[in-house]
């Protein structure tokens, strides 16, 4: 069946098709590195890996840009107040942002381009504008004027005809009432301190908007398949993103335009400036493991909003550790009789977890999937109605899910502790030639999903899947 995305420029679910065969070019704004990223921020890059994994489960290949935003308005006041260099100030985030989107288990995108980096392809852009006339200066600032590009609002579907002509606004971030001419580069001024660039357009610095449109178009051509962001980014980030580029390139910039709702903390959105924020690292902090936080962000359909609560927290956990449980019970299975209902269960699940996420990536409809599947293959576990080789095949089948999902490997470094000492307790037990007990600590660790490999150098172990 083919992938079917809802579309923000067309409002309607519409059939996928990338614009070079089987390939997928997709462009995902990334974190602002001033701060370390909360929750909310992470249920936009998990939706994004959901994407990008069910893609390669298509069969796909993906290249994804995710851009690192480390000059703007907020990161130099950071580094300001703490009196250090910009990007000495932004290298700590950064750091942090590829810890934390690695404990989630976040695919690493292909690139991960800096915008200090790019100012060369940024002023390149703003002086095309420019030459256009489609851009003007303004006390050594240059804007957009939007009222040259009659395509204007076409994302966010707004109204532009009440547009005051001639006004402007200089800062990153507004909302839909202040639509106005936008700042495509800033001039410098004293609060800058020693952040800007002199250009062939001035000194100064970039607006945040034209750095997407700059590394979006250098790695993934004028004209690509994808872009993803949280809804927040619709307006204006991505509408203006739009209107530079097709103005500059006289192309269409993207196909399909993905956004995800928002985490939200008793109906509101989670955000810095609201501090009804929590971090990766403090619900880390509370003994959560992160993977718990990986299947609550994504188990809700990515347009739904999604309330923050720690029982939903606790729901996740229980979630993940019943499909721990039911590998490790398929791991224990032995011998026994093949049995096709379990191949006809294997076909279901695996035709309605592909239907669910066919259909706008509906994670929860395909995790529902999921469980029927569990609670059915665990009644024939039971009722020993399954074989050793029925059970591969269910082993095999929840990997397959799994590189989407991502929450079936166990995780921390203390389970790892946990193993290493069984494994010396039997290694002990068979040296003493209690084989009873040798095999009681190995069909222990089966029931982990742990199997032990015996060589000549030693006992081995690696995990199920
Ligand atoms: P920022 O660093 O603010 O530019 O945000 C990075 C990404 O996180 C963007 O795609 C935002 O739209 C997204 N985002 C920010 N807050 C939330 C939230 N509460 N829920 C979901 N996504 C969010
Ligand atoms: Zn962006």
């Amino acid at each position: 069946m083919a992938l079917r995305l809802f579309n923000t420029l067309t409002r309607t679910e519409e059939e996928f098709r990338p614009i070079e065969d089987n390939h997928v070019r997709m462009y995902t704004c990334g974190p602002t590195v001033y701060d370390f990223a909360h929750i909310g921020n992470f249920r936009a890059y998990t939706f994004e890996d959901v994407l990008r994994r069910y893609l390669k489960y298509k069969g796909y290949r993906v290249t994804q840009v995710m851009n690192l935003t480390d000059i703007d308005d907020k990161t130099i006041r950071g580094c300001q107040a703490e009196k250090i260099p910009l990007d000495q100030y932004t290298a700590r985030y950064k750091k942090a942002f590829f810890e934390d989107i690695d404990s989630l288990r976040i695919e690493r995108a292909e690139i991960y381009p800096e915008a200090t980096k790019h100012i060369g392809e940024m002023v390149a852009i703003i002086a095309k504008l420019r030459a256009k006339g489609i851009a003007y200066e303004m006390n050594g600032s240059i804007y957009f004027k939007i009222s040259s590009f009659p395509e204007y609002g076409k994302l966010s579907h707004m109204d532009i005809s009440q547009l005051k002509a001639g006004a402007r606004v200089a800062s990153d971030e507004y909302e839909k009432e202040q639509v106005s001419d936008f700042a495509l580069w800033k001039a410098w001024d004293e609060s800058d301190g020693p952040v800007f660039w002199e250009t062939e357009i001035g000194k100064g610095r970039p607006g945040w908007h034209i750095e997407c449109s700059a590394m979006s178009t250098k790695y993934l051509g004028n004209h690509f398949d994808i872009h993803c962001g949280g809804i927040d980014n619709m307006f204006p980030h991505h509408e203006n993103e739009i209107a530079q580029t097709e103005a500059a390139t006289g192309e269409k910039f993207v196909n399909y335009w993905l956004h995800n709702d928002h985490l939200v903390v008793e109906g509101r959105k989670m955000a810095k400036s609201f501090g009804n924020f929590f971090t990766l690292r403090q619900i880390l902090k509370r003994g959560y493991p992160a993977v718990a936080v990986r299947y609550l962000l994504m188990s809700t359909h990515y347009r739904q909003q999604l309330n923050f609560t720690f029982d939903g927290l606790e729901a996740a956990k229980a979630a993940i550790e019943r499909l721990h449980d039911f590998v490790g019970n398929l791991g224990a299975v032995s011998g026994g009789k093949l049995n096709p209902v379990v191949d006809e269960l294997i076909n279901r699940v695996l035709a309605d977890f592909e239907t669910a996420l066919d259909s706008d990536l509906n994670m929860s409809a395909a995790l529902g999937a999921v469980f029927d599947f569990v609670r059915d293959i665990n009644r024939l576990i039971h009722d020993k109605h399954m074989s050793e080789v029925d059970a591969k095949k269910v082993i095999s089948t929840m990997a397959r899910f799994d590189t989407v999902l991502a929450v079936l490997q166990r995780e921390d470094a203390a389970l790892d502790a946990e193993i290493e000492e069984m494994i010396d307790r039997r290694n002990q037990a068979r040296k003493n030639k209690n084989f009873a007990e040798s095999d009681r600590v190995r069909d222990e660790l089966l029931a982990k999903g742990i199997v032990l490999e015996d060589t000549p150098l030693g006992t081995k172990w690696k995990r199920k899947l």
